[in-house]
């Protein structure tokens, strides 16, 4: 059943993970901003320090749970992904305490339409996301073919705390390197480490801070359904429409719950 191995384990806080898995199988191609099942045994152990489960799982069933690839598919010799532990989740409690050189389940089809396909080459990409919901532009700004000429990236990440803000060195090298990326994190809790934006990413669009022009600029979405719905409510009246397979849009959305 268990057909993958975790090979490397990074912990931005406790509750934060980065982990590197490499299928037992080769894996096929697959588009940034896509998505994978991972999946541990009723049976794996959670951390003593979590809440006791009030309905445990039968120790054989498989849970599964979706994660968006935070690796290029450049890279085809292992995933990344970037995981926020609930120490009331079936799953996450168990991936907490996983090591490297253990083994774990994955999906064998990498899926979803969270991708760039649907954008022409030279309309700008404007990507939103709070907590882990940044996992699948990482993916997206690691791979050469999202670098279109003239085509500007603007990157949001709505976080708790400074401490939360996964890849912050990486993204802030990239807007050193390259003129035509934007990088603004955003904190909605107090915290003395921290002198730049603070609030949530909608703020942005509430303040005018950032100007959509919906004939040539994507909107993504990413994380928390809270913030979506909200930023669904402030770009609709701009003239924003989701993206559909049947019917194609500018407001590209993926609800992590
Ligand atoms: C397409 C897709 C891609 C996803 N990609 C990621 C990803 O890259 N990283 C990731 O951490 N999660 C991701 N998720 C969420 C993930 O699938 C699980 O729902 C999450 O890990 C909780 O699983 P669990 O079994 O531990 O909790 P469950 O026992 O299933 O409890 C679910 C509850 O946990 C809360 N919750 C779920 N996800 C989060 C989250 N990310 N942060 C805070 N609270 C949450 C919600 O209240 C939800 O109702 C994705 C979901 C979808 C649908």
């Amino acid at each position: 059943m268990l057909n993958a191995t975790l090979i490397k384990r990074i912990e931005i806080t406790k509750e934060l993970l980065i982990l590197h898995i490499k299928p037992d199988e080769p894996l096929k191609p697959f588009l940034p901003g896509q998505y994978v099942a991972l999946g541990l045994p009723g049976s794996a152990p959670r951390p003593d320090n979590f809440p006791e489960e009030k309905n445990p799982p039968k120790p054989d069933r498989l849970i599964k749970r979706a994660y968006s690839i935070g690796s290029s598919p450049e890279n085809l010799d292992w995933l990344e992904f970037y995981i926020a532990v609930l120490p009331e989740g079936l799953l996450t409690s168990r991936l907490a305490l996983l090591q490297e050189g253990d083994r774990l389940w994955m999906a064998k089809k990498i899926t979803g339409t969270f991708v760039l396909t649907p954008v022409p080459d030279n309309h700008n990409l404007i990507l939103v996301s709070t907590g882990t919901g940044i996992a699948p532009y990482i993916s997206m700004l690691r791979t050469q073919s999202t670098w279109t000429a003239g085509r500007k990236i603007t990157l949001l990440h709505g976080v708790r705390y400074s401490s939360d803000l996964a890849y912050r060195d990486e993204l802030l090298k990239l807007a050193r390197q390259r003129e035509s990326f934007s990088y603004y994190p955003v904190i909605s809790r107090k915290d003395p480490n921290w002198h730049g934006e603070r609030g949530y990413v909608q703020k942005f669009f509430e303040e005018a801070l950032i100007k959509p022009d919906p004939s040539c600029d994507h909107i993504f979405l990413c994380g928390n359904p809270a913030m979506i719905a909200d930023m669904q409510k402030l770009l609709t009246p701009l003239g924003y429409k989701e993206h559909t397979r049947k019917e194609p849009g500018n407001l590209h959305v993926e609800k992590y719950w």
